[in-house]
């Protein structure tokens, strides 16, 4: 596949490694059932199936996942509450033996709307505490929960010495927001979506069918590799570790592990090259938040 020369947007292209036209980084939330705690934070009903439908993640969902990735000798980034560390103290340490990256993925998963920036930080700070006395190491990066941010997450990622947030997407390939590197994400390659369906009644949608889903992230990853972006594809261990979602994982790793110009390789290794290329400050933004549209707007019926 030959790369789409006629790039008209004021911005440069993106610089991949030598040899690599795009890149694609395979990430999972491990989130288990920290998400549904979470919404019942206040009070958890005396009923089984959907924490054990989440159970089913730590310990079936995760292991496939690492056992796939590993017969396709790709790295990915595991993104885990501390929450679900913390109850499973073997999550860390097997994913990161097996030569992956672990990063933060808040707490108790809390939402940002229902946290202040005080609770996001203890949040923040109590899951890299963990994170270093489980594994020995510093996590380098942080994925928001449900993917929000806000200036002053930005400013806290920063602070704590990460490498990068990997939550929002202001571009198709990696960028600066506020100064802090961003490896964005994209919710139509996010099998939440598509397949999360968790019963008794909470459910917004119906499931959707695996193929049309493979069909999809394949043309979304063909054509992101001949404009030389970043695929990030997102699965939970919960929801991918079923077996037609596997299924489904190896149809779409083998398209991309025969095309050897695509760079696979986890948000850490992807910081690095960021910070040491030329994309270095070429793409920085400001995550500046636009003033209210307020008494501009036009035909208001109080007029
Ligand atoms: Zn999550």
């Amino acid at each position: 596949m030959t790369k789409v020369s006629h790039n008209s947007s004021p911005w440069p292209a993106y610089e991949w490694p030598a040899g690599k036209q795009s890149a694609a980084l395979l990430s999972v939330d491990v989130d288990a059932h920290s998400p549904f705690l979470w919404s019942l934070r206040d009070e958890v009903p005396d009923r089984l199936a959907g924490i054990e439908i989440r159970r089913f993640g730590p310990r079936t969902g995760l292991y496939r996942l690492l056992d796939l990735f590993e017969r396709y000798d790709f790295k990915a980034s595991f993104y885990v509450p501390g929450f679900v560390a913390e109850t499973n103290p073997e999550i860390l340490p097997a994913i990161v033996e097996r030569g992956h990256e672990v990063g933060l993925h808040g707490y108790f998963h809390e939402i940002v709307a229902d946290v202040s920036d005080k609770e996001f930080t203890g949040a923040l700070e109590a899951s890299h505490e963990l994170f270093v006395k489980q594994t020995g190491a510093a996590p380098v990066g942080f994925r928001s929960p449900a993917w929000e941010m806000t200036p002053h997450m930005l400013r806290e990622v920063k602070r704590l010495g990460l490498a990068y947030d990997s939550s929002l997407s202001g571009f198709d390939h990696p960028y600066d927001v506020d100064g802090v590197l961003e490896i964005p994400v994209q919710w139509a390659v996010d099998d939440a979506v598509f397949f999360k369906f968790e019963g008794g009644g909470r459910d917004k949608w119906p499931l959707q069918s695996g193929r049309a889903v493979l069909e999809d992230w394949t043309s979304e990853w063909r054509m992101l590799h001949r404009f030389g972006g970043l695929f990030t594809l997102t699965v939970h261990d919960w929801i991918s570790g079923r077996a037609q979602r596997i299924a489904l994982l190896e149809e779409l790793f083998d398209k991309i592990k025969a095309e050897s110009s695509v760079w696979v390789a986890t948000a850490a290794e992807i910081a690095k090259h960021h910070a040491s290329s030329a994309n270095s400050g070429r793409f920085a933004v400001a995550g500046a938040i636009p003033a209210a549209i307020g008494p501009r707007r036009f035909g208001r019926a109080d007029d």
